[in-house]
């Protein structure tokens, strides 16, 4: 069964998501990680952005940075949250400038935080479909959007979360990149409902190596994504250990993948958190190497 686009290679084809350091030293953490995933020759990689016209900034120069130190196709994140529809748009304009020619549209979480109410800014794009519509206006750019395989925490229902991917899709997004999951039934269940929907964009499944399973339980209760206890299970016992923990956390990411493989999924975005080993172990596990995927 084929459910995306097919890829030629025969590997997969994959993006890397990092987002802007907070101080020096994390930036140099996050452009050692960029130099050795580069490697792994990403189709593009992407940076995250915050919340507010402000938030252009670390983003600017994290993409700025990586436009001048490496060959990568950069694709910025962008918000319409607390900003003037004028705002955004003199932001991509500054982007395109430095030479980015992809996007990655989000409407972004509610100011009062993820939970609270979300209220369009005055004057600002109303939504991430809206923001799409925005960006085709403005020039031939690529653009991706986000997609809910367990439905946006927002979401009234399923219908109503493929009902706004629709909507973006009709309005020029190229792809969809997927929150993180673990439990891919849940995931190909999805697809068959954004199909029968009649989306036809590619959706690529985000994957989340496991850096820190204590962490991630907090953050993907935040995201309306779960853990199965399955996934949790495989961490017990492992409190102590950090290289038995690196390597399950390896195993699970490889393996979500090599199965989603097997249903015919062509494409991956992996959530990095900025770091290169263990990115780098799921690579490997999936057949990628560094030192071919560069000659
Ligand atoms: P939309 O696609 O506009 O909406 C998502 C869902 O929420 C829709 O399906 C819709 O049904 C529902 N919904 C939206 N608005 C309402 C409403 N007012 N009432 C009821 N339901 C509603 N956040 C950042 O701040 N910066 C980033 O760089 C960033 N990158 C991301 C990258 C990916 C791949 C993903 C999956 C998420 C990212 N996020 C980022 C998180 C995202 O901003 C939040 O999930 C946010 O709450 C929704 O933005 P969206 O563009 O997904 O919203």
């Amino acid at each position: 069964m084929s459910l995306n686009a097919t890829a030629t290679d025969d590997l997969p084809r994959i993006s890397f998501e990092f987002f802007p350091p907070k101080n020096p030293d994390a930036e140099e953490q996050l452009f050692k990680a960029v130099k050795v995933l580069a490697a792994y020759r990403p189709d593009f990689v992407s940076v995250t952005y915050g919340a507010g016209a402000s938030s252009r900034t670390p983003t600017f120069a994290t993409v700025r940075r990586m436009l001048a130190e490496t060959d990568l196709v950069v694709a910025s994140h962008l918000t319409v949250v607390k900003s003037t529809r004028a705002e955004v748009d003199e932001v991509i304009g500054q982007f395109r400038e430095m030479g980015v020619s992809r996007f990655v549209a989000l409407r972004g979480d509610p100011p009062g935080g993820i939970g609270t109410a979300y209220t369009p800014f005055p004057g600002g794009y109303a939504n991430a479909a809206a923001l799409v519509q925005g960006l085709r206006g403005i020039d031939d750019f690529d653009i991706s959007v986000s997609a809910y395989p367990e439905k946006h925490p927002e979401s009234a229902d399923r219908a109503a979360d493929i009902a706004m991917l629709k909507l973006k899709a009709d309005n020029g997004a190229n792809r969809a990149l997927t929150q993180f999951f673990f439990d891919n039934d849940v995931f190909e269940d999805y697809l068959n409902a954004v199909r029968a929907a009649g989306v036809s964009i590619p959706v690529v499944p985000g994957i989340m190596p496991i850096q820190n399973i204590k962490q991630l339980k907090n953050f993907a209760a935040l995201c309306g994504a779960s853990i199965p206890a399955a996934v949790e299970a495989r961490f017990a016992g492992l409190d102590d250990d950090p290289a038995g923990r690196f390597e399950v956390a390896a195993d699970i990411a490889a393996e979500q993948v090599m199965d989603l493989r097997r249903r015919g999924l062509t494409d991956f975005h992996f959530y990095t958190m900025n770091r290169s080993k263990l990115m780098s172990a799921v690579l490997e596990r999936i057949g990628f190497s560094a030192l071919s995927s560069v000659s």
